[in-house]
């Protein structure tokens, strides 16, 4: 059996206690060692075995992973985040299903919800956005033509770029192309998180100076627009949830 385990942004207290339970009795762990705190391995049996496959092809997991069924053990596959984005798990997957391999899969806590309580925002603001987009800025692995950061970036919405630190002058570039302006408020936010967690606040026009200036390269999130207003005070209408006059399903509402 295979669990792929999503390990959360970072802080080890961060993984779900599914994640943690399937860690501690598991076989065989193969980790994100380029982005997965390791000190979540601390979870495992010591008699468990450990392998790190950011120095590893699919072909070596598979064959781990293969080797440990055969002998009638149990391995975690360990993403970082949430293994749904950006995780490479379905060429696993479809390998395991392949070979008759059982596997479920555990959600775990995404960075760009690490990202978001880093930088104490909420993303669906009433009255600013109420959409989240998540990409990735096109770089050694391509992203469909339709998908283009220009034309995502029409929308004006709340937007969240992963894999990006290192492209910024295209990204800037890019999002200016859309609804956004040069003052349009961004946020970095690196290792969210972590120890060493940042959050920079900065206008489009400076996101690449800003990265440069702060010495931040990779792991990191770029969130991007009005939403982010909220971080100084700005204007946004109330919830209809909670609102008085709002009758909700549990709820009546008050008479005026
Ligand atoms: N599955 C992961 C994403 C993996 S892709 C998730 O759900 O978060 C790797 C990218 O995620 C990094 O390049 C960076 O953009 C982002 N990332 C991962 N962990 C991060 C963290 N703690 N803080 C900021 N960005 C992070």
């Amino acid at each position: 059996m295979v669990h792929f385990v999503g390990a959360g942004p970072g802080a080890p207290d961060l993984i779900t206690i599914r994640g943690r339970e399937l860690l501690a009795s598991a076989d065989c762990v193969i980790y994100a060692g380029s982005l997965v705190n390791p000190i979540l391995l601390g979870y495992c049996r010591p008699d468990c075995s450990i392998y790190n496959s950011a120095e590893m092809t699919l072909e070596q997991v598979f064959s781990v992973i293969s080797d440990m069924e055969a002998a009638g053990r149990t391995t975690v596959r360990l993403h970082t985040g949430d293994p749904s984005l950006y995780g490479a798990i379905r060429e696993q997957i479809d390998l395991l299903e392949a070979q008759g391999i059982a596997y479920d899969i555990t959600p775990g806590v995404s960075s760009f919800c690490g990202a978001a309580a880093a930088a104490g925002v909420e993303y669906s603001l009433p009255g600013i956005t109420q959409t989240v987009i998540i990409t990735r800025m096109a770089g050694r692995t391509p992203v469909p033509e339709q998908e283009a950061m220009a034309d995502l970036a029409r929308h004006g919405a709340a937007m969240v770029i992963f894999l990006s630190a290192g492209l910024l002058g295209r990204v800037q570039e890019a999002l200016l192309m859309g609804a956004y302006t040069e003052e349009t408020p961004c946020a970095i936010v690196y290792k969210a998180t972590w120890p060493e967690e940042k959050v920079v606040h900065c206008p489009l026009g400076q996101l690449e100076a800003c990265a440069r200036d702060n010495q931040i390269t990779h792991t990191a999130l770029i969130l991007v627009g009005d939403f982010l207003k909220q971080v100084n005070h700005g204007a946004y209408e109330r919830s209809c949830l909670y609102d008085p006059a709002f009758t909700t399903g549990f709820r009546e509402a008050e008479k005026p």
